[in-house]
């Protein structure tokens, strides 16, 4: 195998990561000799992984938590939107020189606009993390209102220096603020597998118009969006964002389009079987 035939995904842990299962499933069916592992590195490992690879083991790598944000200080350079978010969730090989991605932003947006076509008017992001970074960066851009609530109010402050144009809203008035709002997303692990009959929103308002419920956690039915297609809003799961993002981190590294039905599917099959 030339140095060219390898990916991977590191983080710690990293094998619950779907990203093998769905990066091969793109590569196979492009018809592309590469291999893609996940990779388990610890963060007091991380610099020499990145040194490493800026040596030429790899052509690139997907990079999860608890590293996104760790691994920017480690790389040459950053593209749009991670130098602005401060996290990286893609990394490529240019000979030496290793350019850091953020395609959360765009799988976000593509996942989005799979369920409306109508850019959300008032957003209500839950949680302050990498994921509502993203999130919240990605609806500013379409030129929503975006409030973010998080259970740490310093966390929520951090995030709108870095989003501009977003509100702090206090976790004890989320419900409140949810009335008002055509889009709300669960950025918060609450709904996960060891978190199961958690939600950050127990109380939700009727549906108007159009109001989409977006749960960034994935492959579980969660309590969040139980509650939300009860009270008529339009319910979306964190696969379709996955996918996307990882379709953006393939067309980064390749040139090309991914199949993004055979990523859908190498996923549901993962979820299905690991659910049974
Ligand atoms: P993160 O950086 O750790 O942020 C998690 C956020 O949730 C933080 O604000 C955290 O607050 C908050 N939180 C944690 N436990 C909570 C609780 N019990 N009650 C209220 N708030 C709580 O994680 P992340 O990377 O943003 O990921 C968040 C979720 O998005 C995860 O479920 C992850 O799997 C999902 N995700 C999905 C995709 C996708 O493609 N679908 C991509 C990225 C992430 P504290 O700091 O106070 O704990």
């Amino acid at each position: 195998m030339t140095s060219s035939e390898l990916l991977a995904v590191i983080g710690d842990p990293v094998a619950h990561s779907l990203s093998p299962r769905l990066q091969t499933a793109a590569i196979a069916s492009a018809g592309l000799g590469v291999r893609y592992v996940a990779m388990r590195v610890p963060a007091e490992r991380l610099a020499g992984f990145v040194a490493n690879a800026r040596m030429g083991e790899l052509r690139g790598f997907n990079v999860t938590i608890p590293h996104k944000e760790a691994v920017v200080s480690l790389l040459d350079a950053l593209e749009r939107p991670a130098a602005e978010l401060g996290a990286v969730n893609t990394v490529v090989r240019a000979g030496s020189r290793l350019v850091g991605h953020n395609t959360d932003v765009l799988g976000f947006r593509r996942a989005l606009e799979r369920v409306s076509a109508a850019r959300p008017r008032r957003a209500l992001v839950l949680g302050a993390g990498g994921a509502a970074r993203a999130a919240a960066y990605a609806l500013r851009e379409l030129g929503s209102e975006v409030a973010i609530s998080a259970r740490r109010p310093d966390q929520a402050d951090r995030l709108s220096r870095v989003v501009q144009g977003v509100q702090t809203v206090p976790w004890d008035s989320r419900s409140v603020c949810a009335e008002g709002c055509d889009l709300i997303v669960n950025a918060t692990p609450l709904g996960m597998s060891h978190l199961a009959d958690e939600s950050p929103l127990s109380q939700w308002p009727r549906a108007r118009d159009v109001g989409v419920a977006f749960d960034l956690v994935y492959g579980h039915d969660t309590p969040f969006l139980r509650g939300a297609v009860m009270a008529g809003w339009t319910r979306v799961d964190g696969l379709e964002m996955l996918v996307q993002q990882g379709a953006e981190a393939f067309r980064l590294w390749f040139g090309l389009e991914a199949d993004l039905d055979a990523m859908r599917c190498a996923c549901t099959e993962e979820v299905s079987c690991s659910a049974s």
